[in-house]
């Protein structure tokens, strides 16, 4: 190959967004997002980054993410600088994944191009800050959407996770095309947990309208929540700190004796 046909042509940065507070955008996210001149995402992601003369919009209600992953590629390939948005973290049950299954299996030039992740805060890492260390030793995400795996899998590995005694962090813990996953996975838990064990559910962190909870599992079952929700399932070991008049502090410790 020559060294014009393997030179990089335009570039795909994939950028977080946080989780709703433009504070909470990275600096470096800031300067990626000033650098492009196609934005490319889900319309609510778009939403949040401001109009300017040189940025052309790509909002798209596609929900198949590697469609929007080739997009922002075949523009690239054009010469573009392209700016691919998510929520949180791009790489936390996001674009990130989609845009490296579209170059796995996309053209062999796909490769030259200049493709960079900016990280940014995930909703677990701003709804935990809220509420004290609820995922301060061992835990893990896992995403409640059987879009892309089956059920079966999500429900075997929230087992594994909640007898090994970690804390979990739920993603997508509902929609109203998925309306009783998270039901399924709170009784599992009770099958595993005490009654008592913490369980958060933290809607909307750091927006406007966020709310949070802290109720036990007992409580959680039956608690509503929806798709701007994180719910966090304690650790046997994860404590409160009540506090009047006030939510508790969550933490779990990072000590775990045997
Ligand atoms: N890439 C995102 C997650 C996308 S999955 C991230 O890193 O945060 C979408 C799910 O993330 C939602 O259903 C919800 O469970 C969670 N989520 C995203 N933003 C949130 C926020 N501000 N508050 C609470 N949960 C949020």
């Amino acid at each position: 190959m020559s060294e014009e046909e393997t030179e990089a042509k335009g570039s795909v940065t994939i950028i977080g967004l946080g989780p709703g507070d433009p504070r909470l955008l990275t600096e470096s996210a800031r300067i990626a997002l000033d650098r492009a001149q196609d934005l490319i995402g889900y319309i609510p992601y778009v939403a949040r980054v401001p109009e300017r003369e040189g940025l052309v919009r790509h909002a798209s209600d596609n929900r198949v993410e590697v469609d929007r992953a080739r997009h922002a590629l075949e523009l690239a390939m054009s010469g573009r600088r392209v700016a691919v948005v998510s929520g949180g973290d791009p790489g936390v049950f996001a674009m990130a994944a989609a845009v490296f299954e579209a170059v796995e299996q996309g053209p062999a030039d796909w490769r030259n191009l200049t493709i960079e992740v900016e990280p940014g805060i995930t909703a677990m890492l701003a709804a935990a800050a809220r509420l004290g260390a609820p995922l301060g030793g061992d835990f893990c995400a896992i995403s409640l959407s059987d879009n892309l795996k089956p059920w079966d899998v999500v429900t075997a590995r929230l087992e594994a996770v909640l007898r090994a005694g970690l804390s979990v962090a739920l993603y997508n813990p509902i929609s109203s095309a998925r309306p009783w996953q998270l039901g399924r996975a709170l009784a599992l838990a009770a099958e595993i947990l005490a009654p008592s064990t913490p369980v958060i559910f933290a809607r909307a962190v750091t927006r406007p309208d966020e709310a949070l909870r802290v109720l036990t599992l007992e409580e959680a079952r039956t608690a509503p929540a929806d798709m701007a929700t994180m719910v966090i399932i304690g650790a046997p070991t994860t404590r409160l700190i009540e506090r009047d008049g006030r939510l508790p502090f969550v933490y779990t410790p990072r000590s775990v004796t045997a």
